[in-house]
């Protein structure tokens, strides 16, 4: 994934609200909102407010407090659609091989039912 980030990728859109979106939660540091293409009942994508590429990206940049509550985030999404007990899958890809369509680092947060074994 290139180090230099795309302004223009649709969820810097979202994030400067100039694409509509359906929000499920927000904090300082990070965004949750649903996938438009779902794969589960329940696919939610958390981001970081801050450009960042990928998850390699935001780890190498990200100070703590942006780490934190990107991961709180995505407990409180967890949370809310009350799957910590059943069970739930994150994902993030990143480049080329990770097949990654938004160059914005994203968690895809999937629940909701069984989602089978890990990669097909
Ligand atoms: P990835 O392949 O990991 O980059 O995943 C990108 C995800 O973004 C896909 O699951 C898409 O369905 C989702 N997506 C693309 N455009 C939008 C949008 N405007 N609103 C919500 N989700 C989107």
């Amino acid at each position: 994934m290139s180090k230099i980030y795309d302004e223009d990728n649709v969820f810097a859109k979202i994030l400067r609200a100039e694409i509509p979106y359906e929000k499920v939660l927000e904090n300082k540091y990070a965004l949750a909102f649903n996938d438009i293409n779902p794969q589960a009942p329940i696919h939610v994508l958390v981001i970081p407010k801050n450009p960042y590429t990928d998850l390699y990206n935001f780890i190498q940049n990200a100070n703590l407090e942006e780490v934190k509550c990107f991961w709180e985030l995505v407990n409180d999404v967890i949370s809310k659609k009350g799957i910590e007990d059943m069970g739930f899958r994150i994902i993030t890809n990143s480049g080329k091989d990770g097949n990654q369509d938004v160059p914005h680092f994203h968690a895809h947060v999937l629940g909701g039912k069984n989602l089978g074994r890990m990669i097909n």
